[in-house]
């Protein structure tokens, strides 16, 4: 080897080390500024405590709008913004009743209307009940045997998987499409089991849709306890026609004004590539949607937090951006994609919360082989944080719109075992939340954001 490429090969591998041990240094103290000086918690103590359930349309939505407007403008963004956007409202009324009725016995069950369901007449409905664990159970049975009956679609989530997301998508259409498969078949309404790995008392609601039905075929459709649906499931089968009363008086109103938030740091190099970080604002009504997504939310602003307390200088634009409307609509959305395409923008770099604020464990991604080996190859640094999963796959559902060519989009991956029994549920409050966990999450998200700031993406 000649003496000058020995020594261009040590100056070079030189550089690499320098630059990976910047990398090392620059990580711990994003971590230990998470760990020790963070606001999120704070912040998700607020909008859990102080302002509560968030469904798009509500006095509390709009509240949320401007609490976190007001704590980003705090924060000192080169400048704060509020995105309008028209969103749908539906709201669920009185609290649900319901029953199994076995000859003369009244036996209460927990349920709750899902989102977008219409009610029952107010005296509520009463009918016999067919069991089903699937459509294509239920297409066998075919009208003569649905027509005048409840479905209820009572299919759980599989307790094998892994990954709960994987358990959840297995079994979510009976949540999502059950009523319009239902109400085809001349079924008066469905009752679908929670998604829910564990057996509770708590039903789960969801987005749920009618699809193209005509509106005057639209049932009326809610969620049951899985401790509920076990017990109406063996009633059932001692006694196949037993009846179930159930009564919701839900409504869907026109759609009304609301935000996206948005916070923005111009880049000192290339302000024209957008890295954003985000979480969805809106949660359902249930309860105060700390896991989903108020975790998110405050981890998306603590990573700006933290830049700001390390004196970090992003070279590319940053966007913290709280998304209105991913429960039942996902309008927010869609609306920031219409403004980036409408202005011409160009997004390098896409990040998203929305997995609860449980410990993170690494990243689920959807880019380009060339990006993915890319990011996988920062794995070491997150070693010593126990972030260790970097896949391929669906990375939020916010962000999804984003087309930008050649854009990397990452959802946060944090541990999923605890996730469903409180996704969506009276019990998803501030204190299923713990606070090193939230702040390891807004870390790890801090973490990749930065390593994409300094090293970009590829074509
Ligand atoms: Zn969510």
């Amino acid at each position: 080897m000649r003496k000058t490429t020995f020594f261009a090969l040590l100056l070079l591998s030189g550089t690499t080390i320098f630059a990976q041990n910047k990398d090392e240094q620059r990580l711990k103290e994003i971590y230990n500024a998470s760990l020790t000086n963070s606001k999120c918690y704070a912040w998700l103590d607020y909008l859990s405590n102080d302002i509560g359930s968030r469904l798009s349309g509500s006095a509390s939505a709009e509240k949320a709008v401007q609490y976190t407007r007001t704590e980003m403008e705090k924060l000192g963004f080169d400048k704060v913004y509020l995105q309008e956007v028209m969103v749908p409202k539906w709201v669920r009324g009185e609290k649900e009743t319901a029953y199994i009725l076995d000859g003369k016995v009244k036996v209460t069950v927990p349920i709750c209307a899902l989102g977008g369901s219409i009610a029952t007449n107010k005296n509520g409905l009463t009918a016999e009940v067919v069991e089903v664990k699937s459509f294509d159970e239920l297409t066998a049975l075919g009208a003569a045997k649905v027509k005048g009956k409840i479905v209820f679609y009572n299919r759980p989530m599989d307790n094998a998987q892994i990954e709960s997301f994987h358990a959840y998508s297995g079994a979510v259409d009976q949540r999502y499409a059950g009523a319009q498969k239902a109400a085809e078949l001349g079924a008066v309404g469905t009752i679908v089991r929670s998604m829910n790995l564990r057996l509770d008392d708590f039903p789960h609601t969801g987005a749920q849709s009618y699809g193209d039905l005509p509106k005057s075929q639209y049932i009326p459709t809610a969620a049951i306890s899985t401790n509920g649906a076990e017990l109406l499931s063996k009633k059932l089968a001692a006694n196949p026609s037993l009846k179930f009363f159930f009564k919701q008086s839900c409504q869907q109103f026109d759609d009304v004004l609301s935000y996206n938030v948005v916070g923005e740091i111009k880049g000192s190099e290339t302000p024209n590539n957008i890295m954003v970080v985000g979480g969805h604002l809106d949660s359902w009504d249930l309860a105060d949607g700390s896991h989903d997504d108020g975790a998110g939310v405050v981890q998306s602003m603590e990573v700006v937090n933290i830049f700001k307390n390390l004196g970090y200088k992003p070279k590319n634009t940053i966007r913290v951006v709280l998304f209105m409307n991913e429960e039942n609509g996902l309008r927010g959305g869609k609306k920031y994609e219409e403004l980036a395409q409408a202005n011409n923008e160009n997004h390098i770099f896409a990040l998203e919360s929305d997995s609860g604020g449980f410990s993170p464990r690494g990243f689920s991604l959807e880019c380009n082989e060339a990006n993915f080996n890319k990011i996988t190859g920062f794995s070491k640094l997150f070693e010593p944080y126990l972030i260790h999963s970097f896949v391929e796959g669906h990375s939020g559902s916010d962000i999804g719109p984003l087309t930008s060519k050649n854009i990397v989009k990452a959802g946060l991956k944090p541990d999923s075992q605890r996730y469903f029994d409180y996704h969506h549920a009276a019990n998803d409050k501030f204190d299923a939340v713990d606070k090193r966990e939230l702040e390891l999450g807004a870390a790890t998200m801090a973490s990749l954001m930065y390593l994409i700031d300094q090293n970009g993406i590829l074509k």
